[in-house]
């Protein structure tokens, strides 16, 4: 039998956290969902310079954590109501967004046929609005 060669996320005390890629996602999941920067990397056990140390390096993950956090910032400003929007955007996978998401699909199976034009009512406006106001954010805050 042969092991594939997996890493283990050896998390001893006082041992240096690999920050490596699913990592990297679930510590945007968290700045995304409003957690400040130092409380994030503390709930998953990581040093707090570790993803400042990253962003130097990685230009991706530096633009990932810039973004997550003008949408975290909104969550904490506007209070996001945990709904279907903010599992679809805002990656939320708590209890009550995956509920309200699974009732949309199946909602959706349910009147399978899609209205062709409009679509009555259902859209929230607050889409639009981060939609169109992150970049711009981006934009302002880059000058
Ligand atoms: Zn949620």
């Amino acid at each position: 039998m042969t092991q594939p060669p997996s890493r283990q996320p050896s998390r001893g005390r006082g041992q240096p956290t690999v920050f490596d890629e699913p990592m990297r996602a679930a510590y945007l999941e968290l700045v995304r969902h409003g957690m400040h920067l130092g409380d994030a990397a503390t709930q998953l056990g990581i040093n707090r310079v570790t993803p400042r140390r990253q962003t130097r390096i990685d230009r991706e993950f530096a633009a990932a954590l810039k973004e997550a956090r003008v949408v975290g910032q909104k969550v904490r400003q506007e209070g996001v109501p945990h709904d279907e929007y903010r599992y679809n955007i805002l990656k939320c996978r708590c209890l009550r967004c995956t509920r309200a998401a699974a009732a949309g699909r199946a909602n959706r199976r349910a009147t399978e046929d899609p209205p062709p034009g409009e679509d009555g009512g259902q859209v929230h406006p607050i889409r639009a609005v981060v939609a169109e106001s992150v970049p711009s954010f981006l934009l302002a805050r880059a000058s």
